[in-house]
């Protein structure tokens, strides 16, 4: 039985992909220092003996006995909320704590995986994004915080890979949604769900044209796997996220429809270097990954806003 080393472990994202891997058979181990995740997430896979969870900041060195065959390298902050609350311990995370997962991974002979983001294009100047796009980042902005360590990360990655022949690849995650986003973690989806079930203000940024493609989590977890056991991916780099743009405005107002809400939609000053679009071109990892996303944005909406109502564990 193969093992399986999922970094930030407790999150939205790896929580569903723990998940996912011990239904497919795997040892998992979850590395987690809580400081975004939640052990609530986990909760119902501490009872299965394939599964082992370690309460670590994987900024600090780290030592494991076993044998571990794949690393799934997904910890960081990832909220502009959040991340701009932790600046510091973003920058820090997705450098030494990459440079620790890598060197256990290299120490282990594992596979490498990286969860990037679309935040290394910035504000993109051209559209959609394809992965040869080197992207417009402010490097002193308030976001520079992960845009940097994203890209010192996939930096990293790609050095262990050249330098030491470590098999690595690297998935740029665009947004993603869907049941265990925290409801604080101040991103449109949670805030817009949670405002609009409480029949509160919709708080739109800006005049709310700028605009996001989201993907539901079922499809990202099975794109990140496809990455992660390609072997084509090795060495390679492949953006994730769906290519049904809409503006911020218009999620706001489909929200609004799916919850029969009365709240008001009201608009709030634009944080500083919000990109104004965002879409994914996926045309690589349709070809190598023969991946797309397969659920419809209301579908994901509406299993998402049933987890708010109900805060119980749905099947995604
Ligand atoms: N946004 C908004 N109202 C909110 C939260 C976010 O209008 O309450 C906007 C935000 O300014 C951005 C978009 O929604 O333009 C997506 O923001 P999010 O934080 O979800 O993710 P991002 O794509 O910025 O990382």
């Amino acid at each position: 039985m193969k093992t399986m080393l999922v970094t930030g472990g407790a999150g939205f994202i790896g929580s569903h992909l723990c998940e996912k891997l011990l239904d497919e058979g795997y040892k998992v181990i979850c590395l987690d220092d809580l400081s975004t995740g939640d052990e609530d997430n986990i909760q119902r896979l501490l009872s299965d003996d394939r599964f082992a969870y370690l309460q670590h900041d994987i900024t600090k060195p780290l030592a494991i006995e076993e044998e571990i065959n794949h690393l799934f390298h997904l910890a960081s902050p990832a909220s502009p909320v959040d991340y701009q609350e932790m600046p510091i311990e973003t920058l820090l995370t997705g450098s030494s704590g990459t440079h620790n997962a890598l060197e256990l991974a290299k120490e282990k002979g594992a596979v490498f995986l990286l969860t990037s983001s679309s935040e290394v294009y910035g504000d993109p100047q051209v559209h959609p994004q394809r992965e040869d796009y080197l992207g417009n980042v402010n490097p002193i902005g308030p976001r520079s915080c992960y845009d940097e360590a994203k890209r010192f990360a996939e930096a990293l990655t790609m050095a262990y890979h050249r330098k030491y022949g470590l098999d690595v690849r690297i998935v740029r995650i665009f947004n993603t949604y869907g049941p265990r986003m925290r409801k604080d973690d101040g991103r449109a989806i949670p805030n817009f769900i949670t405002q609009a079930l409480a029949n509160e203000p919709i708080t739109v940024y800006g005049d709310g044209s700028q605009t996001r493609s989201f993907c539901y989590i079922s499809d990202m977890v099975n794109g990140i796997c496809k990455a992660m056991f390609s072997k084509e991916m090795s060495g390679e780099v492949v953006n994730l996220g769906s290519q049904n743009e809409i503006t911020v405005l218009e999620l706001a107002e489909r929200i609004k429809k799916l919850t029969n809400s009365n709240s008001k939609i009201i608009f709030k000053k634009l944080p500083e270097d919000d990109p104004k679009q965002r879409c994914p071109d996926i045309s690589k990892a349709r070809e190598i990954l023969s991946w797309e996303p397969k659920v419809d944005l209301d579908a994901g909406l509406n299993k998402t806003i049933e987890w708010y109502m109900n805060k119980k564990s749905i099947k995604i």
